[in-house]
């Protein structure tokens, strides 16, 4: 790839606005009542964006270095700059994306950063930006080490990022119905709008599915596919909401709690539990604090809570 990336999509920011712009007005005028918009949540997201990209050029300065270590030293193959080299560089990140954000939804610790992106209880263009500065912290980078041993020189391997999530702002929006008829085909290749409104659900069987980046093809591999049902409308946001607009406790909320956890539960296997179980486990134990139980008997309630949803992610999803 000879172009910049972050150039395509400084090109691009006029074609977000608008598409909010678009879609605000669109929607005030043939569901109104609804309010998919609001100022203060639109003003959030905005802000989580500049952060988020504040954060990512001076994390880039850091990781590049890694990346460029792993090419030098540790590299599979060399590939010529083609289109077919890529097509293979964006297949291979979007699979490995799949696999960054499914870990996302099921280890704390990377959840803590990816939760930010969930919070909002609206479901539009602008959610798109809602995005987290702790996600170099998490470690999402270390997800795309592969990519370098496979033999993508260090700048490709940030321009393909880039892109994938680039692609991914076209798919917040409840203005754009389920593709049908001669674009059906679409649903079956791609993340689209219906798909991703249900990863944003929390509807029992809508949660912690559709995990695709630009192509679905990997949920309906590996089992994470769910279809948006019209007579299940999505619940938008998190199992335990956050309440405020404030970006920096959205940012931060979820170490913060996952830190309180972690000093409150006794034991090193609680602990470790508090960082990287499932956030379910989490929900869980703040319930059953709630409800009076003890440090030790609440850990334990939130270990039942995940096998309770480990089977119930290997079943047929419930009709409402
Ligand atoms: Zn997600
Ligand atoms: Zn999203």
């Amino acid at each position: 790839m000879q172009f910049d990336a972050e150039l395509l999509l400084l090109a691009m920011a006029p074609v977000f606005l608008a598409c909010i712009g678009w879609e605000a007005w669109h929607l005030r005028r043939t569901r109104p009542g609804a309010q998919l918009y609001s100022w203060r949540d639109t003003l959030c997201n905005a802000a989580l964006a500049l952060m988020q990209q504040a954060a990512d050029k001076l994390a880039w300065l850091a990781i590049i270095p890694v990346y460029a270590f792993f090419y030098d030293r540790y590299r599979v193959y060399t590939w010529q700059a083609s289109w077919m080299s890529f097509v293979v560089l964006f297949v291979a990140q979007d699979l490995l994306y799949y696999g960054f954000h499914r870990s996302s939804h099921r280890v704390r610790w990377l959840w803590a950063a990816h939760v930010v992106h969930h919070s909002s209880e609206r479901m539009n263009f602008s959610t798109a930006f809602r995005q987290s500065l702790m996600y170099p912290i998490a470690g999402m980078w270390l997800f795309w080490i592969p990519l370098a041993v496979f033999g993508f020189p260090p700048k490709q391997i940030v321009a393909i990022v880039l892109i994938n999530l680039g692609f991914q702002f076209f798919v917040h929006t409840q203005a754009i119905g389920k593709f049908g008829g001669k674009l059906g085909w679409l649903e079956y290749v791609f993340n689209t709008p219906s798909i991703h409104r249900v990863h944003h659900a929390r509807n029992d069987r809508y949660i912690d599915r559709n995990y695709a980046g630009v192509l679905v093809i990997w949920d309906r591999l590996f089992g994470s596919y769910v279809e948006e049902d019209p007579h299940d409308a999505p619940v938008y946001g998190i199992v335990e909401p956050l309440h405020t607009y404030n970006p920096l406790k959205a940012t931060f909320h979820e170490w913060a709690s996952m830190a309180a956890d972690f000093v409150s539960v006794r034991g090193w296997r609680n602990k470790l539990r508090a960082l990287f179980a499932p956030p379910a486990w989490a929900a869980a134990y703040h319930a059953r604090r709630a409800a009076g139980a003890s440090a030790d008997a609440a850990a334990s309630s939130g270990d039942r809570r995940i096998e309770e949803n480990h089977t119930a992610a290997f079943q047929t999803p419930r009709r409402p």
